[in-house]
């Protein structure tokens, strides 16, 4: 959601914070703008649409300048328009601010500020906060980071913000609450990116800026953190992992290709040093570390958003399961706003990708403001979620650029799973046979999805017979119920057909009527405990004529006999056929928006990292 992009240094800023904005695409935009300072003047440059049409409006204009900000924005307060894009000008045009998230106090301060005699150009709460500096910085006659200091202590909300001053060629001020930002230090040069995809290229030096930080980078490459409270932070430098390669497409038409296609690396990356079939053993340090805590549990919380909230699901029917402890899965967005009963010896279980999902980031806080215990399950090392909690585990999938969650969903159904049965063998309510069974069925995932992925272009020829449809249905039941609705998910996110995710035997209380001949209906109907009910229930749709995509275990013949569509997937146990099921569900959403010729990798209205609430 929203990109933000910064450069001071010696070579041209305006290259740089294009590429910079191209590699934030992924998170979901719908304008793009650039300002920059050349010779004392501050120059502003914004474009509706993608940062390629802002390049080309840009290309006949001066764009010089060692000092600049650029920004993608993903619209709140206001219409997708040129007038609406960052950066803002101030008033007088001194001072350009761009601001990824809300500031919900924007009306209060903007009637003050007009009383003042300030005018506004656009419909934005961002104008309000760059108003706000200038109004401080002139009543008080200080200096921008004071300014925004200032400022920033009135402002209610989330934000990551950049600002340049007219005339100041040697500052970029920067600060940030509940909205990521990062610093990257180069050789006399920084920069500064709302993740480290744009840094990565030039340096593996970052510092993550705090919550209420205000970071100033200096020309002279001095760097000044200071809290909106006026405490002095000392920089902690880290190095990132990330490399080049894993932002490139590497070949694919898309990054969701790309990274459905990863899964059987991405799996064995995130268990790699956890499953140990010699020893017959599971290894997770954030849970090793605090044993007592989930042992002595009387309830888990999982609390998530999206597809993390589906893996969630799946984490709950193995935790209830294998460990016998009680789960509750919310939504974060309802949790944090519904007054929770939170006990102290609870444990919060919080799943996000990027580790900055706006809600969950809020529905952890407020279960550590009530002393539970929280682990992360998050994918960006060193984002807001992992360092809010008292513990966790990575999943370790590498960037996750498509804006559909492919990779990063199999991973943390991988995570929850390791979790549940380490709780389950330390608790005994695993049997031993069973806990060493399903240690080398899990260290098999890796071979069985590449098996799964040899199907993807008898699926693409499939998939383009299905591009009439309006809606689709999914079905499954335990484990395969979440499946089938983040089945669900991923087709309506990138092919905008509607589609429902449904407990298969709830059907009959309601959308049995949307059955005709038309209706495309997927079943998950792989070996499990309830297959006999999947099939019956599949009868049901098939006497209403309804056309009939199986997802069974290789060698069924039952519900393909009934099927009007089969796909195979290897057998497993059924407490892990939900990281094999979900693979044929996202090629075919994939396939049926590439054949509707949709933005498979930006689909509209989508942001990667949601990072407001
Ligand atoms: N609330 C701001 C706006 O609507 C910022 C949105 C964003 O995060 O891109 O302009």
């Amino acid at each position: 959601m929203c990109g933000i992009v910064g450069y001071i240094g010696n070579r041209q800023a305006f290259p740089i914070l294009i590429k910079g904005l191209q590699r934030l695409e992924y998170r979901g935009y719908d304008s793009a703008g650039i300002a920059l300072i050349h010779n004392g003047e501050l120059n502003l440059y914004k474009q509706k649409g993608k940062v390629a049409d802002l390049q080309r409006f840009v290309e006949q204009q001066d764009t010089e300048g060692t000092i600049g900000i650029a920004h993608t924005r993903w619209a709140t307060h206001g219409e997708p328009n040129e007038r609406n894009a960052h950066p803002h000008y101030s008033q007088t045009e001194n001072l350009a601010l761009i601001h990824n998230g809300i500031i919900e106090n924007y009306a209060v301060i903007k009637e003050m500020l007009l009383e003042e005699g300030y005018v506004f150009r656009s419909e934005t709460d961002t104008e309000v906060l760059v108003q706000l500096i200038d109004f401080m910085q002139k009543t008080n006659n200080v200096c921008l980071a004071e300014a925004v200091q200032l400022a920033l202590s009135q402002a209610v909300g989330a934000y990551a913000i950049a600002v340049l001053e007219k005339g100041n060629n040697n500052q970029i001020v920067a600060a940030r609450k509940g909205s990521p930002l990062v610093v990257g230090i180069g050789k006399d040069e920084f920069f500064l990116a709302s993740d480290a995809t744009p840094i990565v290229e030039y340096t593996d030096k970052v510092v993550y800026i705090g919550d209420e930080e205000i970071v100033t980078l200096n020309r002279n490459g001095e760097m000044k953190i200071v809290t909106i409270s006026n405490v002095e932070k000392t920089p902690e430098i880290k190095k990132i992992e990330m490399s080049l390669s894993q932002l490139e497409k590497g070949g694919y038409p898309h990054f969701m290709l790309k990274e459905i296609f990863e899964q059987p690396k991405t799996l064995a990356d995130s268990m790699r040093g956890r499953i140990n079939v010699d020893a017959n053993n599971i290894s997770l340090s954030g849970f090793i570390d605090n044993k007592d805590k989930f042992l002595n549990a009387k309830r888990i919380i999982i609390t998530a958003c999206g597809t993390s909230w589906h893996a969630g699901l799946i984490g709950k029917y193995a935790f209830e399961e294998f460990a016998r402890v009680p789960v509750e899965v919310e939504y974060s967005s309802e949790f944090r706003y519904r007054k929770p009963v939170i006990n102290k010896d609870d444990i919060v279980i919080a799943i996000s990708q990027s580790g900055e999902t706006a809600d969950t980031l809020a529905a952890v806080e407020l279960a550590k403001s009530k002393g539970a215990f929280i682990f992360g399950v998050c994918n960006v090392v060193g984002s807001s979620i992992p360092r809010a909690t008292h513990s966790g585990c990575y999943t370790h999938v590498g960037p996750e650029i498509g804006v559909a969650s492919t990779k990063a969903f199999s991973a943390q159904v991988l995570a929850l799973t390791m979790l549940a049965l380490l709780l389950a063998k330390e608790k005994e309510t695993i049997s031993d046979d069973f806990y060493i069974k399903l240690i080398n069925e899990i260290n098999l995932i890796p071979i069985k999805i590449k098996e799964i992925l040899k199907i993807n272009n008898e699926l693409k020829d499939f998939a383009r017979t299905f591009t009439y449809a309006q809606n689709f249905i999914y079905l499954g039941r335990a484990y395969n119920y979440p499946v089938a609705m983040e089945g669900a998910l991923k087709l309506k996110e990138i092919s905008y057909i509607h589609a429902e995710g449904y407990p298969a035997a709830e059907m009959k209380h309601g959308p049995i009527a949307l059955i005709n001949q038309e209706m495309p209906v997927v079943v998950i109907a792989t070996n499990a405990a309830t297959y006999e009910k999947v099939v019956s229930n599949i009868q049901e749709i098939k006497a209403r004529k309804g056309r009939i995509i199986s997802v069974v275990t290789k060698g069924d013949t039952i519900v393909k006999n009934i099927s009007d569509y089969v796909i195979e997937v290897p057998a497993t146990e059924e407490c892990l056929m939900p990281i094999l099921a979900v693979i044929p569900l996202q090629l075919m959403a994939y396939h049926i928006a590439v054949a509707k010729e949709c933005n498979v990798d930006q689909p509209r209205n989508l942001a990667k990292s949601v990072t407001v609430e």
